[in-house]
């Protein structure tokens, strides 16, 4: 048996041997909020890995995570994962380096030290973390708590109507550039990814009654929504010719603490399946902020503790306690300053009802872009 006194882990024969539940909860460094050492441009990563950590939903499928049935090795997520949290779990300090998971990371041929989209990240990680999980129980338990069941649709101008099922673990929400703060509402992001979009020019889809390429209008329904709701804010605009560049949108983007998605389309299926949305109702509990421009930048996460319900921010490895009016203060930035910027947000469904399920392919699409509509 090893005993690694430094992140007082204790593993045998490269087992982890489990001290008590995650995250930490026994109060010794902010309500079991530990920071993460800066590597390196590791911001990202960091944020990133506190949002998982922090996410009791997650950590307690996590946790089930079986080295018996597993792989234990280097190179696998939830295993380097599980190493992680118990060195958090277990911190004397306050602090623990985050190496073991970025060595893991370069092991799965993503660069550890370097500039990082956090919502790119998450998919990447969350992707793999879902292909290395061998028990399908965990695999789909875990797959489910962030998916978001939504029905597409393509209809082109003569009428002709294809519809097909698909899901998503974020949504990646359009931000629209005002002057004024407060004057653009998270509640309006998403009637804008809802909205059927007009699909002409480059973007038309070939139907099979006009056979020829048509002008079509493509929407989404939702079907059904996950226990953890991830939106992200869409601030990085691509180039629109070869003279330009990926710029940052600096606007304000205010969010509620208690979201309703009551007002969002639903599908027609979801309705006959008694999948109302009278449940859906959700609480704000983390958002990682993005600071700089689209060049250089830095992360960092304001999460809510289930324990006493304050908010913190955790800077790398600075944790400290804030007020609901520092979390106001990132729903916009400035260029050329360093302001926090609300990039992802997480939300907690208060309620549930109905049961959601998997998407066929086991897998989740980038979000960073509205998907191209296929042909009819
Ligand atoms: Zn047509």
């Amino acid at each position: 048996m090893a005993f690694h006194a430094a992140g007082g882990v204790r593993e045998e024969e490269g087992q982890i041997v489990r001290q008590s539940p995650w995250p930490y909860t026994h109060g010794k460094f902010n309500n079991g909020i530990v920071g993460l050492t800066n590597r390196g441009l590791t911001c990202c990563v960091n944020a990133l890995l506190q949002s998982f950590f922090l996410t009791p939903e997650f950590t307690s499928i996590l946790q089930r995570w079986d080295q018996r049935r597993e792989v234990a090795d280097d190179r696998n997520i939830p295993y380097n994962m599980c190493r992680l949290f118990e060195q958090m779990q277990a911190s004397m300090s306050g602090v623990v380096s985050a190496e073991i998971f970025l060595n893991c990371l370069t092991l799965n041929r993503v660069k550890a030290h370097r500039q990082h989209d956090a919502e790119e990240l998450f998919l990447t990680v969350f992707n793999l973390l879902l292909d290395q999980l061998l028990n399908p129980e965990m695999a789909e338990e875990m797959k489910r708590l962030y998916e978001i069941k939504v029905e597409e649709f393509v209809k082109c101008q003569c009428g002709k109507m294809s519809v097909k099922d698909s899901s998503m673990c974020s949504l990646p929400l359009p931000v629209v550039e005002t002057q004024s703060r407060g004057s653009f509402k998270l509640e309006e992001a998403l009637k804008l990814f809802f909205m059927p979009q007009d699909l002409s020019q480059n973007n038309q889809c070939y139907c099979s009654d006009c056979d020829r390429k048509c002008p079509v209008m493509q929407g989404f329904k939702l079907v059904s929504v996950p226990k953890i709701l991830n939106l992200h804010l869409n601030r990085f605009r691509a180039p629109s010719s070869s003279w330009d560049f990926i710029r940052k949108i600096y606007s304000s983007v205010s969010f509620p603490e208690t979201l309703n998605l009551d007002q969002l389309p639903i599908s027609e299926k979801a309705q006959k399946c008694g999948n109302g949305q009278d449940g859906w109702h959700y609480h704000l509990y983390a958002v990682l902020t993005h600071a700089g421009n689209s060049i250089f930048g830095h992360y960092t996460v304001y999460v809510k503790s289930f324990k006493d319900s304050m908010w913190y921010h955790v800077n790398d490895s600075y944790v400290s306690q804030v007020q609901w009016e520092d979390i106001r203060k990132t729903f916009e930035g400035r260029v050329y300053s360093w302001d926090d910027t609300a990039y992802m947000l997480l939300y907690k469904r208060v309620e549930q009802t109905g049961a959601v399920t998997s998407p066929a392919d086991g897998h989740y699409r980038d979000g960073a872009s509205r998907p191209q509509a296929a042909g009819l």
